[in-house]
């Protein structure tokens, strides 16, 4: 063979993001229009004070269940179209680099912990929550302080809960909250609490850097019925793993994004000081760093997305894509603002604002050095993982 046709078909079985199946490509097209068409005006709209931020913000939900990129995280049974990790992926990706407001809200909630759950949790939560009506908290995160890890004990039909969680995001908006709970001497399960249940009281809402809410919920001899633990005891960690595993790809794909968005902010900015003045030679390097950094980042979260498409397990890939392009976008917000100068800082810039979201995102969904752990152990006690 060639080495020219070899070359051709390596390339062509990598969805690289420059060789997309034509119809993920055609929902890369879609994204970028909407992106332009759709939340550039409706947030130019809020920023000239013409349309509040929570009326935009429905609008820009509604366009984008009209365009069908909202429904592509829910599965068919519950009206979706259940696109797969790499077209979710060259989405998300392709809106970011346009630094929106709103972009996790352009995508419908998946059934998540609600998974195959039946009668009454089906019409009473789940169903409700993939239309939008119901708002579902993550309770993991523990209270540091608390004295025991939140524990449920069954009476009759009745499973009586008392603990804390300290970090439940949306905590104020929540219509209940999935609470991971060890069932007295059988393990941890989820169960499902309504946040107004009588015994739930709110400790604390804070903000975060990234401009997020959330709240610490505290949980007295809450009743709940046995019907609201989801699955059996012992499940519950495995399911909150599969749930933070699915959530890392789209984190990554984010992360992806807005470095690319970045990188075309410091294009920009390195241009018209050219023009002016001309750019010293620190800058045009720091500016190559950043462009191989973006490349190599791109390129590790559309592989990870290819792998998850091909059915494979990628717990590893998506842990090694959400932790190196958290960490690339943090070192090219850092540098981008270095190029920029003092006005980067400002409040409200741009980069100033994405500087808090990139810890963020280093935190969110894994700790790079727990993310770290996992891939050892991973590969030195399971044999998992590729590089
Ligand atoms: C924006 C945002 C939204 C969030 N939303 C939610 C939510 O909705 N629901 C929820 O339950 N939680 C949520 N969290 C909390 C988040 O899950 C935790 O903050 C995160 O898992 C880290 O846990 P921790 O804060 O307890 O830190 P820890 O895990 O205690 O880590 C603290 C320090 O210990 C180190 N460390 C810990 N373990 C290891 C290890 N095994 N190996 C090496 N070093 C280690 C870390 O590097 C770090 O320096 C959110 C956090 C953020 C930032």
């Amino acid at each position: 063979m060639p080495p020219s046709s070899n070359k051709c078909c390596l390339v062509a079985r990598t969805r690289v993001p420059e060789n997309l199946p034509e119809h993920i490509q055609s929902l890369v097209e879609l994204a970028d229009r909407f992106a332009l068409e759709t939340l550039q005006p409706l947030s130019a709209a809020v920023d000239a004070g013409t349309r509040t931020a929570d009326d935009a913000r429905r609008a820009a939900i509604a366009a984008s269940k009209e365009a069908g990129i909202f429904r592509m995280t829910q599965p068919p049974e519950f009206g979706g179209t259940a696109a797969g990790p790499l077209a979710i992926v060259a989405v998300r990706e392709t809106l970011a680099s346009h630094n929106p407001r709103w972009l996790s809200d352009m995508f419908g909630p998946g059934p998540g912990i609600l998974a195959n759950s039946e009668e009454p949790i089906r019409s009473d939560y789940l169903l409700p929550t993939m239309d939008g009506e119901k708002l579902a908290g993550f309770g993991f995160t523990e209270a540091r302080d608390a004295p025991h890890y939140t524990r449920a004990k069954r009476e009759g039909e009745t499973l009586v809960v008392n603990g804390q969680k300290s970090y439940v995001t949306r905590g104020t908006e929540v219509d209940f909250i999935n609470v991971l709970a060890d069932i007295e001497d059988e393990g941890r399960a989820f169960i499902i609490i309504d946040s107004n249940a009588p015994g739930v009281s709110k400790e604390r809402v804070f903000g975060t850097i990234d401009g997020s809410e959330h709240a610490a919920f505290k949980f007295d001899n809450v009743r709940v019925p046995q019907t609201h633990m989801m699955g059996v005891p012992g499940e519950g960690m495995r399911k909150a793993m599969r749930q933070i595993g699915n959530t890392r790809l789209t984190m990554a794909a984010e992360s992806a994004g807005l470095i690319r968005f970045v990188i075309q902010f410091v294009d920009a900015h390195i241009r018209r000081v050219e023009a002016k003045a001309g750019v010293n030679d620190t800058t045009r390097l720091r500016y190559g760093e950043l462009r191989i950094q973006a490349y190599a980042a791109r390129s590790t979260v559309y592989r990870a997305a290819h792998l998850a498409d091909s059915g494979a397990n990628v717990v590893n890939e998506s842990i090694a894509a959400k932790a190196f392009a958290s960490e690339t976008l943090g070192r090219t917000v850092d540098t981008a603002i270095q190029i920029v100068g003092g006005g980067a800082l400002m409040n409200n810039h741009p980069l100033a604002t994405l500087y808090r979201q990139a810890r963020s995102l280093r935190v969110a969904e894994g700790l790079t050095d727990v993310l770290n752990a996992n891939i050892a152990r991973g590969a030195l006690d399971l044999n998992m993982g590729t590089l």
